[in-house]
């Protein structure tokens, strides 16, 4: 099993698999193709899912911004066509100037920012971990007296907690910074942002009332700054990076928790997803949004658990519950958007992670479903979805057409609004024809 630095990764929303990978596949290309001559223009082609929403995840910008400096770049999107490897396909070519090609790098966004094809494999390539099951690493713990955050210290190198650290930084960041934001989110559905607004009112209500609207407000700043393009860090995705940095930070503020205790906390609920990507998936193109905001929940159940002194078994009953109750969950983004409905998704999921973690340190730790099978068990939910729910946008809340309708409605008070513009531009012209203004 791969390093946890490969669950979180610092980039620029809306999406780890539409715009963090994207941008790295790019950046692949150009190393590709130095000093290559002739090279006069780059097109690259997504296909399926990558194709289907990306514009509404902004890949096509994401690929631009790396390659157009470099040559004049075309992205082309071809929704009708899935390649095996993987749905969320992209092939970029060199052209010369006279449309010869150069060069060709067929990769996949596999989830979390992460690339693969046929001849590499960005997951498997570091192999820190030889126990790749919550089952297998529990008796380990045993009989060294060990916690999950130390068995990630033994596996990984030393630098994992400066590296945690940075992580910690940019979470909190995003958070600071999404709570003194307002306005509208970018995309046309005129989605104001809320962060600001709940951690407002939360300072109104007697404690638990405004302990609940804080974290809800963290969570949302976090997926707000996602949604408009901002710096975050995927947790395990971009999409679903709200509920780790909500559930950290709320109790940080209102429990004290030192930063060697949170980033501690990060090193435990890595490695429950570092467990989930290796046996199944974290790609919402994959497996739904079970596996971006359901393996987030868990993730934070788990990290929540050992900060109030959980036992192996319960903060593993709590990444169980943070799971197993998200099983099935679709991703049905509107317009290709990561807005609706996942910014308030990630709200929920970090309410319901310490729903899951209360859950679990009430018990003795004993329970039916292991982590390791509601995993096996997420995975094949998600291979029986059909596509319609796997960020395609085809299905679910992304069919309804009253929303659809709203996007255009904006899309015709930006016409107005140009119209207007260009009407009072010739009004003031007419005025100062005739000496008005
Ligand atoms: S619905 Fe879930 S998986 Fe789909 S884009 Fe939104 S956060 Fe990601």
């Amino acid at each position: 099993m791969d390093s946890i630095k490969q669950i979180y990764r610092i980039g620029h929303g809306p999406s780890s698999s539409h715009t963090i990978g994207p941008m790295r596949a790019a950046n692949l290309f150009l190393t590709q193709v130095k000093g290559l001559a002739n090279v006069a223009k780059f097109e690259v082609t997504l296909y399926g899912s990558l194709a289907l929403t990306g514009k509404g995840h902004m890949t096509d910008r994401a690929i631009m911004s790396v390659l157009n400096p470099i040559h004049p770049t075309e992205v082309i999107f071809k929704e009708d066509v899935e390649l095996a490897y993987h749905p969320n396909g992209m092939l970029f070519r060199a052209l010369d100037t006279a449309g010869k090609e150069l060069k060709t790098f067929t990769v996949y966004s596999i989830g979390g920012g992460v690339l693969a094809n046929e001849s590499f494999n960005e997951q498997t390539t570091n192999e820190l971990y030889k126990l790749t099951h919550i089952s297998d690493i529990i008796p380990v713990l045993q009989k060294y007296g060990m916690s999950y955050w130390e068995y990630v210290e033994r596996c990984e190198s030393p630098d994992i907690w400066d590296y945690l650290a940075e992580i910690w930084k940019v979470m909190k960041s995003a958070i600071k910074e999404g709570l003194e934001t307002e306005g509208v989110l970018p995309g046309g559905l005129g989605l104001r942002r809320k962060a600001s607004d709940y951690m407002i009112k939360a300072q109104s209500y007697t404690e638990n009332l405004r302990a609940r609207g804080q974290l809800y407000a963290y969570a949302l700043a976090v997926s707000e700054q996602n949604a408009a393009g901002g710096l975050v860090v995927t947790a395990p995705t971009c999409g679903s990076c709200g509920v780790i940095p909500a559930v950290l930070y709320y109790l940080q503020e209102t429990r004290g928790f030192t930063d060697t205790r949170i980033l501690h906390a990060l090193a435990t609920a890595g490695l429950f997803g570092n467990v989930v990507r290796t046996n199944a998936s974290i790609s919402g193109a994959e497996v739904g949004c079970q596996g971006e905001v359901g393996v987030a929940c868990s993730m934070a159940a788990a990290a929540a658990s050992q900060l109030f002194g959980g036992t192996l078994r319960q903060i593993e009953y709590a990444a169980e519950m943070g799971l197993e109750h998200h099983l099935g969950l679709t991703c049905d983004p509107v317009c290709g958007l990561v807005q609706v409905p996942c910014i308030e998704r990630n709200a929920f999921a970090a309410s319901r992670a310490l729903d899951s973690y209360m859950f679990a340190n009430f018990t003795d730790g004993t329970h039916l479903v292991s982590f390791d099978r509601v995993v096996t068990v997420m995975n094949q939910t998600g291979k029986d979805l059909p596509s319609l729910y796997k960020e395609t946008s085809l299905g679910g809340l992304a069919t309804l057409t009253d929303i659809r309708n709203h996007l255009s409605n904006i899309d015709d008070f930006a016409k107005d609004e140009q119209h207007s513009k260009a009407r009072g531009h010739s009004e003031r012209k007419k005025r100062k024809s005739v000496g008005l203004c």
